[in-house]
This record gives C-alpha cells, structure tokens and sequence, in this order.
C-alpha cells in the first residue's frame, strides 16, 4: 500500500529569487499537508550524504556544490499516495519538459535549479525526512 509521507526541499534558486511563498502556498493549495518546516542550509558534506545514491552520476559534484550554495526549505508533506501525487504535483526533473502549471514548469530554472525536490519512493520519503528532522518536529 502507498505511504501517505513525501519530502521536499526548496532549492537554493528559488529560495534567491523569492519564490518560497509562492511555493509553499502552492503546496498547501495542492492538498498537501505540511507535517514539518524550516529553513537551513546544507553543507558541502551533508548534500553529499543526502544525494549519495546519485555518486556515480556525472551531475554529481555540480548538484551537491549547488545544493549546499544557500538556503533551503525542507518540509515533510501528507497526502494519501503522496510520493507519487507530488511528483505528478512538481513535474518533470526538466522544467521545459514539466507540465504546464506545476511547481517546476512555474519556477524551475534550470534541470539541476528544478526548484524543488521530491523523495521517489515510501522508503525514501522516511530516511530524507528523519535526515532533517527529529520526529519531536513532525506534528
Ligand atoms: P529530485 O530527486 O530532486 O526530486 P528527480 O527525482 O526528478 O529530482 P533525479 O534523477 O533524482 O531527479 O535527480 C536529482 C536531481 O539532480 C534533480 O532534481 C536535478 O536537480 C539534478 N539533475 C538530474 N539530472 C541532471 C542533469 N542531467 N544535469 C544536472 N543536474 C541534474
Ligand atoms: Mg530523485
């Protein structure tokens, strides 16, 4: 049965550009249930622990330098089926492929600046979500 858990992150692009609000209030509006909140930073060290199933990828070195350049959000979201409905929420990892109307086709910038995050499965929506957050912040 699908978990009812996802995570994200709001990447550093979109955080610069001051586009936080407007996704967030999207989230909300889309029916997810935001579980936990806040605003950090990551390091060189942490975004490469975060991302290690992608090592061998070639985008690797460049994503973890990008994703710990600045401040993120990082949130916990309910829905029922929610790695697969946020997912279908965010669209494709490209923005110019996403669909009209999602989080990347509006404010994505670039395939490695996509604005957000979403976890790809029940079992990684857990481990992201207790790599930020203690389970005393999921309310
Ligand atoms: P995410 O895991 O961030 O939700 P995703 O599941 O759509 O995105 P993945 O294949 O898991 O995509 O890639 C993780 C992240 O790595 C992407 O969100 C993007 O920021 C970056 N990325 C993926 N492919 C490329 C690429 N070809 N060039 C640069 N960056 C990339
Ligand atoms: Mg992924």
């Amino acid at each position: 049965m699908a978990g009812n858990i996802t995570f994200t992150m709001i990447k550093p692009t979109a955080m610069k550009k001051g586009y936080m609000g407007n996704i967030i209030a999207k989230i909300i509006e889309g029916g997810f249930k935001i579980k936990a909140l806040k605003m950090t930073k990551m390091s060189k060290e942490e975004a490469m622990e975060f991302y290690a199933v992608h090592k061998e990828r070639p985008f690797y070195n460049g994503l973890t330098d990008f994703m710990s350049s600045g401040p993120i959000i990082a949130a916990v979201l309910e829905k029922e089926d929610a790695v697969k409905a946020y997912r279908d929420f965010i669209g494709a990892t490209n923005p110019e492929n996403a669909a009209e109307g999602t989080i990347r086709a509006l404010y994505g910038t670039s395939i490695e600046a996509n604005a957000v995050h979403g976890s790809d499965s029940d079992e990684n929506a857990i481990i992201e979500s207790s790599f930020f957050f203690s389970k005393r912040e999921w309310v």
